[in-house]
């Protein structure tokens, strides 16, 4: 299960600055259960975006957003209102988001952020996508986060040891996270976005709040501990 809890409306109005046509994702997986990109949240921020003078395009609430082959099936039949809107809006954790963007050739704008509860999970495996910092930075960054995709959790661009795409730490197997952000927003001709760096991130949000320590797996382990 994850967690997410959407942005403040204003951020996220801010980030479709300058985009008039907006195609919204939904998740009926763990975004259903936080009540934040099921179709009644998908449906409320169309009618929100549509008093700030957006048109959406369309809108599509899938499964399991977190299932890339699934993302990818779904908005298949979509496919000309995706190529009608200026960027995709996506409600749901930063795993879905990275999803989404993997299989659409637009800017992801995420529409939650991702709270912390001590172990990431998803249905899209082969690598850690998301540490569930609280904080979404995937608005910058191309829909690839910084977190996860680069070894050292640089979130302002690479460290010196990148080389032909690959990252010093494992340059046999491992791509550079910071050049795949940088392929991809050249490849969306929005590499403005990395003029709108440095990021400045609240790593306090990272602690998981304290309701969920004391009702989810930190109760679990208190009760181990005392066996
Ligand atoms: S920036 Fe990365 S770690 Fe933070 S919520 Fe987004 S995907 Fe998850
Ligand atoms: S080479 Fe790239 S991925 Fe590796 S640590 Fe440096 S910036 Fe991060």
């Amino acid at each position: 299960m994850i967690i997410s809890e959407l942005k403040p409306f204003p951020e996220i109005l801010g980030y479709l600055d300058g985009d008039k046509k907006v195609f919204i994702v939904g998740c009926k997986g763990c975004a259903q259960v936080c009540q934040t990109g099921d179709e009644p949240q998908v449906l409320e921020m169309k009618q929100k975006l549509e008093e700030e003078g957006k048109t959406i395009t369309g809108y599509c609430v899938i499964d399991f957003l977190c299932d890339k082959a699934l993302v990818k099936t779904r908005l298949f039949p979509h496919e000309d209102e995706i190529d009608a809107a200026d960027s995709l809006l996506v409600m749901t954790c930063g795993i879905g988001v990275q999803a989404t963007a993997a299989v659409v050739n637009k800017l992801v704008h995420p529409a939650a952020n991702t709270i912390n509860v001590g172990g990431a999970s998803g249905e899209w495996r082969g690598s850690e996508r998301c540490r569930e910092c609280g904080d979404c930075v995937l608005d910058l960054t191309g829909g690839i986060c910084p977190l996860t995709a680069c070894t050292k959790w640089l979130i302002n661009g690479p460290c010196g040891g990148t080389k032909n795409g690959k990252c010093e730490v494992e340059p046999d197997v491992r791509d550079c996270g910071w050049h795949l952000i940088y392929e991809r927003l050249k490849k969306l001709g929005r590499l403005d976005k990395m003029q709108t760096m440095p990021i400045v991130k609240n790593y306090a949000k990272m602690q998981p709040p304290k309701h969920l320590r004391s009702t989810i797996m930190w109760a679990l382990e208190q009760q181990e501990t005392k066996v």
